[in-house]
């Protein structure tokens, strides 16, 4: 299936200059939201997984989809202050400032095997902070699973020796 056509371009947004993918055209299509799932699914590879982090906020969509595929558990990265219980977190850098992302701390156990999914892989910036705080608490990243990654943006270069996979390249 060409997800393409479901994916909207949003001119400044959040901001002027930016051009932001809007994933909201699949996610109320039933049958694309399914078959993006599997797809999803499928980049996995028959891979043996423990655990899927999904990133605040729209990368909670598929990733328990993914977990519940994969039968193995979800964990939620979210932005500093929002989880309950005892955290890790890890800063990274933004084009102006800095922002923090946080785990709980009993998420992961050692040697478990990790899918790191999130809607779109841009600077890169977030993913490499999730991938460290899953390796902070000795989980393995096996896959940074994305919907759409904006090859432009070159965030790849910033998840060296990670197994990099997206759905939709721009
Ligand atoms: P990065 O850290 O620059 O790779 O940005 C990735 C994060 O920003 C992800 O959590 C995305 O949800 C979000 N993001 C960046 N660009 C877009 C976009 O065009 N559409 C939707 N989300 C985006």
């Amino acid at each position: 299936m060409d997800f393409k056509p479901f994916i909207r371009d949003i001119q400044d947004f959040p901001e002027v200059g930016i051009v932001f993918k809007d994933i909201t055209p699949l996610l109320k299509d039933a049958q694309a939201l399914n078959n993006a799932s599997n797809s999803l699914y499928d980049l996995i590879n028959s891979k043996k997984i423990d655990k899927v982090v999904g990133v605040d906020s729209r990368g909670f969509i598929f990733a328990p989809m993914l977990a519940s595929k994969l039968n193995a558990g979800f964990v939620p990265i979210r932005k500093v202050g929002k989880l309950p219980y005892d955290t890790i977190s890890e800063s990274y850098d933004l084009e102006y400032g800095s922002d923090t992302l946080e785990m709980h701390n009993d998420s992961i156990l050692k040697g478990e095997k990790v899918l790191v999914h999130d809607d779109v892989l841009a600077t890169g910036g977030t993913a490499k902070a999730v991938c460290k705080l899953v390796e902070n608490l000795g989980g393995e990243v096996v896959q940074c699973n994305f919907l759409i990654q904006l090859t432009f943006l070159h965030g790849a270069s910033k998840l060296k020796g990670y197994d990099v996979k997206a759905l939709l390249n721009y």
